[in-house]
């Protein structure tokens, strides 16, 4: 029986973490001295994130997405991809990555099964790139689009978007699409560490379209399925698109349709939620009746709704680097 929650919604797709590990620092992710070392034997291992997945595609997880931490940098990620991808019934694989490691490795990717990337970019200026990742090189990264290009992935780029820190950039990056078949969204800065100043940097989605709108005509384009919580519009008659993901001004919990294991194998059913389940001892002991109870409770349990902006809710704060983003 389909994972169904207790408002009605399908629960279809696994945000799966492998790594809490980064070779970035991005300011609005994780702290300047990154996060404590987790050891060895409390990150899954790929014979238990292929178990967890196998056990979750025949309750009715279509879609996977790998991510991080920065998946990449996890030695042996290309096979496990491989071996998720040949899950019979999982319709979709896809990774998110910060792409400063996909020039060598965005052919053994495609070879290996994922269909698509999601690639992290805040910045289009070298110098703007450096500090926004804390000392990352802007060039690797713009090597790893070309190669995901020419091999053949269809290239969605993700901004976070910050006043005073990228925002000066929003005509760079929807200009970018005109020439590119680049999906670009710009996200919604969220406030995961609970930075104090998070309001004062947080631009909305209808902020960043209207500045855009000011210079180029922006036309909306039809959601395709399983199309995620992205509204997407074209410039006339560019390659790409340009949209806005907007947990903050437009919750879209109405929609939401996953849950996240991070690479702890800790399941949570909200990404602001504190609660999470330890599906460790189920996958060490082999126990896929009682994995799979718990996950139709954790499924059954998903809150309704999180208002960020509502100062009467709540969160720990966490680095999204740990819980996979
Ligand atoms: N390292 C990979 C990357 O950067 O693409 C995957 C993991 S990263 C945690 C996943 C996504 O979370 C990235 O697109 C990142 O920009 C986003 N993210 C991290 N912290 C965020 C925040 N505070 N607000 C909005 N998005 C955030
Ligand atoms: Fe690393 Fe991705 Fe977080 Fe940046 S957003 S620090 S690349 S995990």
């Amino acid at each position: 029986m389909a994972l169904v929650d207790s408002y009605g919604r399908k629960i279809n797709y696994l945000r799966l973490s492998v790594t809490d590990r980064c070779n970035f620092r991005c300011l609005y992710c994780m702290p300047e001295d990154g996060v404590s070392k987790v050891c060895h034997q409390e990150i899954l291992s790929y014979e238990e994130l292929l178990l967890l997945a196998r056990t979750v595609v025949p309750l009715g997880i279509e879609k996977i997405r790998v991510t991080g931490g920065e998946p990449l940098v996890r030695s042996g990620i290309v096979s496990f991809l491989k071996d998720l991808s040949e899950i019979p019934e999982l319709r979709q694989l896809v990774l998110t990555t910060n792409a400063s490691l996909l020039e060598g490795m965005a052919l053994p990717l495609k070879e290996s099964g994922v269909q698509r990337l999601n690639i992290s970019l805040d910045s289009l200026c070298p110098e703007n790139f450096s500090r926004i990742t804390r000392g990352a090189d802007l060039s690797k990264v713009l090597a790893g689009i070309r190669r995901a290009e020419e091999v053949g992935f269809p290239v969605k780029i993700n901004v976070v978007a910050m006043r005073g820190v990228n925002d000066h950039e929003f005509l760079d990056f929807a200009a970018l699409t005109i020439n590119k078949p680049y999906a670009i969204r710009f996200i919604e800065y969220m406030p995961t560490q609970q930075d104090s100043t998070w309001e004062s940097r947080v631009i909305s989605g209808e902020d960043i379209l209207t500045r855009i709108a000011d210079k180029y005509t922006l036309q909306p384009v039809v959601r395709g399925e399983m199309a995620g919580p992205s509204r997407d519009y074209k410039i006339p008659g560019a390659l790409g698109t340009v949209g806005v993901i907007t947990p903050v001004s437009g919750h879209f919990c109405q929609d939401c349709n996953r849950i996240r294991v991070t690479s702890q194998g800790m399941v949570k059913n909200c990404l602001f939620a504190d609660a999470e389940v330890d599906l460790k001892p189920y996958l060490r002991a082999g126990n896929i009746p009682a994995l799979e109870e718990i996950l139709r409770k954790i499924v059954t349990e998903k809150p309704g709704k999180y208002l960020i902006a509502n100062k009467e809710q709540s969160h720990q704060p966490f680095s999204m680097s740990k819980v996979g983003g």
